[in-house]
C-alpha cells in the first residue's frame, strides 16, 4: 500500500481536526509522546479522529507537563468505516487483547463479544477492548476505530439478528463442518453485508451448532482439517473473507 509519513507516530484524538487548528493532549497522550516515544517540542506526528481524516501535527510543549499539537496539512481524507462484523466468544485476558487487536488489523468494523455455553469469560472490560482497538488502529493506519458493542448471548444474538442486521449474512466457523474449502461458500455471498462468528476455546455445544445451522442467514464454513485455537481461527477466517469477498481483492 502506498504510504506517506510512515515513520511518524500516529495518534487517535477524540477532538475536531482541521488544518491550522490546535489540540491540547490529555495526561496519557502527553506521557505517551514525551516518555514512551521520547518526542520533543517541534517533532511531528500524524493524528486522526475517525471523522476528519489524518493530519500532520507539530508538538508544542505548553508547560512542563502539558503538550499541545498544532495541526498542519491533511495527509489523508477520511475513508468510510468498515462494515465487517466480527463476533467472538471472549477469551481470557492476553488472548482477548490479541483477538481485538488482530480483528482491527484485519479490517473488522464492528466487534461483538458473544457469550456461548463454553465461554470462559462472561464479564468483559469494554474499556480495555476499546483501548486495544484504538492502539491497533493507530498502528495499522486505518482511519476509523472499530466499534465495540456490549456483550450479548448467542441465543439473543440469533433471535434479534434480522431485526438488527437486516440481510447481513453470518459466516459461522464451524469446527464440526466436514473439512472443505471455504472459497465456494464465501463466493456465493459476494456483495452481501458480512458477519463472522468464531467460537470459544471449548467450541460450540452441539445444540448451539444445531441452532446456528438452522438459521437461513447463517453460512457455515470449515477452516480446514485441523482444529485451530480460537485466536488463530479468527485471523484465518478474516483473511479468507478479506481475500475472497472483502477488501483484499
Ligand atoms: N475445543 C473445541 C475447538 C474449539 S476451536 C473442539 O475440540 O471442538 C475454537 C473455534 O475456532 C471454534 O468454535 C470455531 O469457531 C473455530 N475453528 C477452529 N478450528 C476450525 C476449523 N477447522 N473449521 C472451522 N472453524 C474452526
Amino acid at each position: 500500500m502506498p504510504r506517506t509519513h510512515k515513520t511518524l507516530p500516529r495518534l487517535f484524538l477524540d477532538a475536531p481536526l482541521m488544518q491550522g487548528g490546535a489540540v491540547a493532549l490529555d495526561k496519557d497522550q502527553t506521557n505517551y509522546l514525551l516518555n514512551v516515544l521520547r518526542r520533543r517540542s517541534g517533532d511531528a506526528v500524524v493524528v486522526f479522529n475517525g471523522r476528519d481524516g489524518a493530519f500532520l501535527a507539530a508538538i508544542e510543549q505548553l508547560s512542563k507537563k502539558t503538550v499541545g499539537l498544532s495541526l498542519g496539512e491533511r495527509t489523508a481524507a477520511q475513508t468510510a468505516p468498515s462494515d465487517l462484523w466480527y463476533g467472538f466468544a471472549p477469551l481470557k485476558s492476553a488472548r482477548l487483547d490479541y483477538v481485538v487487536q488482530k480483528a482491527t488489523e484485519m479490517g473488522a468494523g464492528i466487534i461483538q463479544p458473544v457469550i456461548t455455553r463454553h465461554t470462559q469469560l462472561t464479564r468483559i472490560n469494554l474499556d480495555r477492548l476499546r483501548a486495544n482497538a484504538r492502539e491497533a488502529a493507530e498502528q495499522c493506519e486505518v482511519l476509523s476505530i472499530p466499534r465495540i458493542d456490549d456483550e450479548i448471548g448467542l441465543r439473543e444474538l440469533l433471535a434479534t439478528w434480522q431485526d438488527i442486521h437486516g440481510d447481513r449474512q453470518l459466516v459461522f466457523a464451524d469446527e464440526g463442518e466436514e473439512a472443505a474449502s471455504p472459497v465456494a461458500a464465501l463466493a456465493a455471498i459476494e456483495g452481501r453485508r458480512i458477519g463472522l462468528l468464531i467460537g470459544p476455546e471449548g467450541g460450540f455445544s452441539d445444540d448451539e451448532r444445531e441452532l446456528l445451522r438452522a438459521q437461513a442467514f447463517v453460512v457455515p464454513i470449515s477452516l480446514g482439517p485441523r482444529i485451530l485455537r480460537a485466536d488463530t481461527a479468527a485471523v484465518a477466517a478474516l483473511a479468507v473473507i478479506q481475500s475472497i469477498i472483502g477488501d483484499w481483492r
